[in-house]
């Protein structure tokens, strides 16, 4: 049996533990009806045998040629479903019709790039389960108000309901990762386009946490508020702060005020 020895660049940290991969797999829920599954970084396999047995029909895209011919050898019912290539560049179109729920132990060193090309591909990814690195999920998930609040919370829970399902430490990877990880869910909430110009939804929001130390006045400086605005008490608060429908209202706010 051929292996695959895991790259740091590529950041494979292997599952060996075959209870957690079958509790990831588990983690999909069918929410908003796919029959399709994407899997990110399939490595040899380990999660991908519990997709297979599921009802849904699994692609996986793997960017190690390595783990791609070990993917070939061991899974012959993956036949024609394994997509060599990095996800970020990933043509969808060609490979899905419709929507399709996406998963998998993700490369950590680029879990934010892939959230933020699920965020552009949210009307044809209904969930996502995914185990990331601890603290990103922590942030992830926390509330406003946290200091662990962030850009992604907030686009993502825009559009998304997320959930923290559980913890996994180092022991159960080859080579252990120096940090603790964690299996979140994002299920698609019903907000089809949010109330807002979203455009200007996403400057504000980062703008406003690339000083998230500053108050919004200060830190939304380089967009130009109009001067109007400048006693808005909610002008007062950190980008930390503000939930996605007080982002929403700000948004609103500024769109009246450069009409009128
Ligand atoms: N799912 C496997 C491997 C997880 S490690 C397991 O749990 O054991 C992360 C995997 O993502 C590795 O196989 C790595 O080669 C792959 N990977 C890294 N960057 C990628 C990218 N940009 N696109 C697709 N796969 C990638």
């Amino acid at each position: 049996m051929s292996f695959v020895r895991p790259k740091k660049h590529l950041g494979q940290h292997f599952l060996k533990d075959m209870s957690i991969a079958e509790r990831i797999a588990q983690g999909l829920s069918g929410h908003g009806e796919y029959n399709q599954v994407l899997e990110i970084g399939p490595g040899t396999g380990v999660l991908t045998q519990f997709l297979l047995k599921d009802k849904f029909e699994t692609s996986v895209v793997e960017i190690d040629r390595e783990s791609v011919a070990y993917l070939h050898q061991h899974f012959k019912s993956l036949s024609g479903r394994i997509i060599e290539g990095d996800f970020l560049k990933m043509d969808i179109e060609k490979h899905f019709e419709g929507s399709f729920a996406i998963i998998g132990n993700f490369p950590y060193n680029i879990s934010s790039q892939i959230f933020f090309k699920v965020l552009e591909l949210r009307n044809k990814v209904p969930e996502v389960v995914c185990m990331i690195q601890k603290e990103v999920a922590d942030r992830l998930v926390s509330p406003p108000g946290n200091k662990d609040y962030g850009i992604l919370s907030v686009l993502l829970k825009a559009y998304y309901d997320l959930e923290y399902l559980f913890t996994v430490g180092p022991e159960v990877f080859n080579p252990p990762p120096k940090v603790n990880s964690a299996v979140i869910r994002l299920k698609r909430n019903n907000v089809a386009a949010l109330d807002c110009d979203e455009v200007l939804f996403k400057t504000i929001v980062k703008a406003g946490f690339q000083m998230r130390r500053k108050t919004l006045r200060n830190a939304l400086k380089p967009i130009n508020l109009p001067e109007e605005l400048m006693q808005e008490k909610v002008l007062d608060l950190r980008a930390e702060t503000l939930s996605v429908e007080q982002y929403v209202e700000l948004t609103n706010l500024i769109t009246s005020c450069r009409k009128s």
